[in-house]
């Protein structure tokens, strides 16, 4: 096998033209084969984090909406699990977080930030949704190379009030 099979190594190894020449199915399951290890290899300067708004609490929450960076989260909580990862991530040295209310705006980050790793924390729909968004971004010249894309799913979905495994999202974020 060579470094160019896609059976044989990472999506994000493949050039965009050898991407394009595979079914988006396939280059979806090769692009949600990215383990911890994989992140590790980008440096934290080359990673985004998205996260769902969703995580917020909703009974309390004090963030704005911005059109380009979603939910602007002020901090209200020192136990939110917005505050609590986006603040890891920027403190690492991320290049950007982004609390987006659905996937057209964390679509719109991506192709903005053009990154090498991406942690993102979401329910299962919204990871099938975003691992099909990127494939797509591939082939259409939205994303130069295929993202290592890490997913942490939530432990509760609901779209509201959601919850996530913190210390799983934290070291996804730090692998
Ligand atoms: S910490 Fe941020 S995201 Fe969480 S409830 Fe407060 S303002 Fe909203």
């Amino acid at each position: 096998m060579t470094d160019s099979d896609p059976n044989s190594c990472g999506v994000w190894s493949l050039s965009v033209d050898e991407l394009k020449e595979l079914p988006l199915e396939k280059v979806k399951a090769l692009l949600g084969r990215a383990t911890l290890e994989d992140l590790a290899a980008v440096p934290v300067s080359e990673r985004i984090l998205l996260l769902p708004h969703c995580l917020r609490r909703s009974d309390r929450c004090q963030a704005r909406h911005d059109r380009e960076l979603g939910l602007l989260c002020e901090g209200c909580d020192e136990t939110c699990a917005i505050n609590v990862l986006r603040t890891a991530a920027l403190k690492l040295g991320y290049s950007g977080v982004c609390v987006a209310p659905g996937g057209s705006l964390a679509a719109r980050f991506l192709k903005d930030r053009q990154p090498q790793g991406v942690v993102a924390i979401a329910c299962d729909k919204e990871i099938g949704l975003g691992l099909e968004a990127v494939g797509e971004m591939l082939t259409n010249g939205d994303l130069s190379t295929a993202p290592v894309s890490v997913f942490v799913r939530l432990s509760r979905d609901g779209c509201v009030d959601t919850e996530v495994d913190q210390a799983a999202a934290l070291q996804a974020i730090g692998a």
